[in-house]
């Protein structure tokens, strides 16, 4: 915590008597012993020190730096940086798309069969609750322990961006008039839902322990089973079925206003995915010593069961097939995502010759879609001009 007698004590604090200087006092070694005792990675909230030395760039790094974390420049991590301006370029908020065409698909009679509304609703209710999810590993685990100050412009706005697509549940609720209730509880009443948010929340769960840290071995490996469990698993694997099966209704012009929404959440999250990429990389090539076999071992088998889970959720979701989709082309597509995800991070793919059944989704996913976006969208940003009140 930030304490009043550390700022600019020769300004601020009362005189010292000379019988009594900071370094004699028994509280001050007490403090000093427990400092040395237990390593904790700066938070940026620490007392200030008057007079320490400016920002060397080679001190910063993503975990444990020794560079003050309050300092933006100089800069280091360019690509952190520049995802938080991508971020940014791509604001978008959900009310901006238009649901009228939706409203008149889900409350008319004959637009949706019972399968595209069971498929629809599970999707919705699987996204509502993982949204938060993500938002809070990324504000209660991951942004304290990552002590670098591009990052955490990048958090920031990823956070805010969470919030944008939870916002999106609410407002498609809102549109459609849907069960609140039945959507958002939807991850304590489906097995094939708990069961993939009870994985994840299991490597979250030590993070907010008050004790942890990543200045041992085991601390640090605990944090990238963390990253591994959110970017690639949950933002890099298990979102893109979910993707898929709304974007293949949207490709037969149906729920084309979520479809829309999902391709903006889509994008958004494609860059999410790509942080958390960097960042295990990063923290890989700055401490060797974490990527040993065995825990490469590891995290190959976290992708294994996580695509289990998913695939368990694929058939639970859709158990007759639809819309030209079926498990088992999601599976096909999971492995094929899996085995890029794999090559991402340095691992060995786990199903060597999988192909991607929906190349559909990686047009979608390559366009450019700025040009759609701000032909569809409803209102403007006055980006390049002054606001007028
Ligand atoms: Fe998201
Ligand atoms: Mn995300």
């Amino acid at each position: 915590m930030l304490n009043w007698n550390e700022l600019e004590p020769q300004k601020i604090a009362p005189p010292i008597p000379t019988d009594a200087r900071f370094d004699d006092t028994p509280s001050a070694h007490a403090t000093h012993a427990a400092d040395a005792g237990h390593h904790h990675a700066q938070t940026g909230l620490e007392g200030i020190t008057q007079g320490a030395g400016r920002v060397d760039v080679s001190e910063k790094r993503i975990i444990n730096a020794t560079a003050d974390v309050n300092q933006l420049l100089p800069m280091k991590y360019t690509w952190a940086w520049e995802k938080y301006l991508a971020g940014c370029n791509n604001h978008w908020m959900p009310t901006e798309v238009s649901m009228q065409a939706d409203i008149a698909l889900w409350k008319g009679r004959d637009g949706l069969t019972a399968d595209e509304r069971a498929m629809i609703m599970r999707n919705l209710g699987f996204f509502a609750t993982a949204e938060s999810l993500v938002a809070n590993n990324i504000v209660l685990a991951i942004y304290k322990q990552i002590t670098n100050p591009e990052c955490r412009q990048y958090l920031l706005r990823q956070a805010f961006e969470e919030a944008v697509h939870t916002h999106t549940f609410q407002y498609v609720v809102e549109s459609l008039g849907l069960a609140e209730g039945e959507l958002f509880n939807m991850y304590r009443e489906i097995p094939s839902i708990t069961a993939k948010d009870a994985w994840a929340l299991k490597y979250t769960k030590n993070l907010s322990d008050g004790d942890f840290d990543t200045t041992t071995t085991e601390g640090a490996q605990d944090f990238l089973r963390d990253l591994v469990a959110f970017y690639v698993v949950f933002e890099g694997m298990w979102f893109y079925t979910g993707f898929a099966q709304i974007l293949s209704l949207g490709r037969r012009n149906k729920m084309t206003g979520i479809a829309e929404q999902y391709q903006y959440i889509m994008r958004d999250e494609s860059i999410h995915m790509n942080f958390g990429i960097d960042v295990i990389n990063q923290i890989k090539i700055e401490n060797p010593q974490l990527w040993t076999e065995d825990f490469k071992q590891e995290v190959t088998t976290m992708l294994r069961d996580a695509c289990e889970l998913e695939i368990a959720y694929a058939r639970d979701t859709m158990p007759h097939g639809l819309l030209g989709l079926n498990a088992e082309m999601c599976a096909e597509y999971l492995h094929f995502i899996t085995n890029r995800r794999c090559n991402q991070i340095g691992l060995v793919e786990l199903f060597p010759g999988a192909t991607n059944p929906f190349p559909w989704m990686s047009e979608v996913i390559d366009l450019k879609k700025e040009k759609n976006f701000f032909e569809t969208r409803v209102t403007d940003y006055q980006t390049g001009g002054a606001l007028s009140w």
